[in-house]
């Protein structure tokens, strides 16, 4: 039994099965509910509503500019689509969105000369679906990389979880992995960090992070180093720079940050034209296993807040974030070459470049050393 609908701007027509509930519908053809409105005859239907056998149904957009297009064939070659990206306004199956996936960090490596052949390049893999696609995609493309990973103690069972996942990623493609404890290499877990130092977890936990990978790489030789962010990520850390205001953030945020100073290692992003969305798909498709659990103490984390106010603008206008990110980075960031750069310093204690008198990693962690008795 069947029924038939009609979807508008553009029009098209197929045949659906029936009986079956109007959000059922929806979500196979990737429609979101809220864009538009379902007509049988001269009654609306909700999501909830059956679609009965021999129905006409119209699916009618409703909000200016979005147009309901349903793609479901492989834009590249033809085949059934496996994923819909409306920001591209297409469809790809596995093979073709791998072979996109791969193409977008080839060019952004490329176009942003982030690497070189002969680099040895250091990796910083958390165990989640970023920084293991992108692992992937380099070892895939031929680079010499290597697999850093802190274990953060965040969680008891979230921090040995993510390990394993990182080092059975590892193991299966006979590639090194670094793994650093923070408990037997700083004397602490980010748990504690917050009480001792006043700071929030995960700004604490951002700092060590950030730290301990740079210093990583500069002990040990490393050209570059490689950060799973993406383009949601960017794009809600701009946000976060915007809403402040805050010049000095937005004239060095970038997908390149150059090993201007002698202890700074290169730092790269080839991910930053790809969204959460798409590195999720390229894990999953890629059958690899990731930590899908988000971080037990990331409650409240501000970017998360800034993320979910661009999903919202992004669900009605697909390619916001894009336009938002890529956009500052070709007409925005050249109006900021002027900004002033705060000169830099030896961090006496660690030895790493900073702009303040003692690095802020070492002052936390100073602090934290005499809080904690
Ligand atoms: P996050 O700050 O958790 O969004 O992570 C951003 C990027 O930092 C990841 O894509 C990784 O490249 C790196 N990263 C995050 N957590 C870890 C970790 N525990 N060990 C190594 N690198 C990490
Ligand atoms: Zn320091």
């Amino acid at each position: 039994m069947t029924a038939r609908v009609v979807l508008r701007n553009p029009r098209r027509e197929l045949t659906i099965d029936a009986p079956k509930r109007v959000k059922v519908v929806l979500r196979e053809l990737a429609i979101d509910p809220d864009a538009v409105l379902v007509i049988r005859g001269e009654e609306l239907l909700t999501r909830e509503d059956l679609i009965e056998a021999d129905d006409d149904i119209e699916i009618r957009p409703v909000i200016s500019g979005g147009a309901v297009d349903v793609h479901t064939k492989c834009r590249r070659c033809g085949a059934k689509g496996v994923i819909e990206l409306r920001r591209h306004n297409a469809a790809f199956c596995k093979e073709c969105f791998l072979h996109f996936f791969t193409e977008q960090t080839k060019r952004a490596i490329e176009h942003e000369k982030m690497l070189e052949p002969t680099d040895r390049i250091l990796v910083a893999v958390s165990g989640g679906k970023d920084s293991l696609a992108l692992w992937d995609v380099l070892i895939r493309l031929g680079y010499d990389t290597t697999g850093y990973h802190i274990v953060l103690w965040t969680g008891e069972e979230y921090a040995p979880e993510s390990l394993r996942y990182t080092q059975a990623f590892a193991d299966e493609r006979g590639v090194k992995l670094i793994v650093c404890d923070v408990r037997e290499e700083l004397g602490f877990a980010i748990p504690e960090l917050p009480r001792t130092t006043g700071r929030p977890t995960c700004g604490a936990c951002g700092l060590t992070k950030r730290h301990q990978i740079s210093k990583a790489a500069f002990d040990l030789g490393f050209d570059v180093v490689c950060i799973g962010h993406n383009l949601d990520d960017e794009a809600a850390v701009l946000l976060g720079n915007v809403l402040r205001w805050d010049t000095e953030y937005l004239a060095r945020q970038s997908p390149v940050l150059p090993s201007t100073e002698e202890g700074f290692v290169k730092k790269v992003k080839p991910l930053f034209r790809l969204s959460e969305r798409e590195t999720a798909a390229y894990a999953f498709l890629r059958g690899i296993d990731y930590q899908v659990e988000e971080c037990p103490l990331v409650a409240g984390n501000t970017q998360l807040r800034y993320k979910a106010a661009l999903d919202l603008l992004e669900r009605d206008a697909p390619g916001t974030k894009a336009a938002f990110y890529l956009g500052f980075l070709e007409r925005a960031k050249p109006e900021l070459v002027n900004v002033e750069k705060p000169p830099m310093h030896t961090c006496p204690s660690c030895g790493m470049p900073t702009p303040g008198e003692t690095c802020a990693f070492c002052k936390m962690s100073a602090v934290h050393e005499k809080k904690k008795r």
